[in-house]
């Protein structure tokens, strides 16, 4: 039994510009980290290809996805925002991620890995159906729950966003079933970036009460998070008894972190995974896909996944 490591060179192809910080380097920070740490070769390297266009567009717009696909063939440089930028190869590698994260959870429900982590790019908890968001294409995370719920017959499953921002796109993409349990710890809004995920945002019709916000104010650091945890994502957790652990991973509460003002440390980062991979074990034998979202500080990147990576992989000791 072991831990998955989803990672294709080709997530290096999305290009997008001098100066912009999800850039390509992240996932070389990333690689490097996990092969100086000596845990890459402990690393299953699945194969795995493209998602269909079909499969995108069970939670986004299909003239959103034609417009992602159109718009890098056409070189355009960038995607309704210009936070977004793409290049001609874009749409394409955000296939190949939504592809590699349902390969990660195909895998983890089979019971050929026990966990996995996603190294992919273009990040994902931003978009939304119709628009992209915060350098995000395709919502990664949210299509794997959508999966796991509509394809694997699950009935709860739990996606726990510690990313700094508010994954928006994972909320409204899900906001109105009770079959997904969303989880966001984020800078509050009225700081940061997006400017959503008030603690008043609960989610809608059906799914009123599936998702919990939790705005933390700018410069709170491990404690703060320690304190989260163990007053209100665990707890919940508890609550729900999720029959998969989705985390979408984002580093950029780090103190380093040049994009928000959270303080978090590698070892703040070690102590949530660890919960989190306890958690799974309690609920949900051990299945957990983690899918890498922020971090734009490469040292602290580096050192955030590596220590996350090193509690999946005690996990499935
Ligand atoms: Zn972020």
């Amino acid at each position: 039994m072991s831990t998955a490591l989803i990672y294709d060179e080709r997530f290096l192809h999305h290009k997008t510009g001098v100066g912009h910080p999800e850039r390509p380097d992240r996932l070389r920070a990333v690689m490097q980290g996990l092969d100086e740490a000596g845990l890459l070769g402990r690393l299953h390297r699945p194969a795995f290809s493209k998602a269909d266009p079909a499969y995108i567009q069970r939670l986004h717009q299909p003239e959103y996805v034609r417009r992602c696909l159109d718009s890098c063939q056409n070189n355009l440089p960038f995607m309704d925002t210009p936070d977004s930028t793409i290049c001609v190869d874009s749409a394409e590698v955000a296939l190949l991620a939504a592809g590699g994260v349902l390969e990660a959870t195909k895998l983890v429900m089979a019971g050929s890995v026990d966990n996995a982590f996603c190294a992919v790019r273009p990040p994902g908890h931003h978009a939304e159906a119709g628009e992209s968001m915060g350098f995000c294409l395709f919502g990664n995370i949210a299509l794997a729950a959508d999966h796991l719920t509509r394809e694997q017959g699950l009935q709860r499953v739990a996606i726990v966003d510690f990313d700094v921002h508010h994954g928006n796109g994972t909320q409204h993409l899900l906001e109105d079933r009770e079959d997904v349990l969303f989880i966001s710890l984020h800078q509050e809004p009225i700081t940061c970036y997006p400017g959503t995920g008030y603690a008043q945002e609960i989610g809608k019709a059906g799914g009123e009460g599936f998702t919990l916000n939790i705005p933390l104010a700018s410069g709170g650091g491990d404690e703060i998070y320690r304190e989260a945890f163990e007053s209100q994502v665990l707890p919940r957790l508890a609550d729900y008894r999720p029959e998969f652990l989705l985390i979408s991973a984002g580093f950029d509460a780090a103190v380093e972190d040049p994009l928000a003002e959270m303080d978090v440390t590698t070892e703040g980062f070690e102590w949530m995974s660890r919960r989190l991979v306890e958690a799974a074990k309690t609920h949900c034998a051990g299945r957990l896909v983690s899918v890498l979202e922020g971090g734009y500080d490469l040292g602290a990147l580096s050192r955030g996944v590596v220590a996350h990576v090193s509690a999946l992989l005690e996990a499935g000791g």
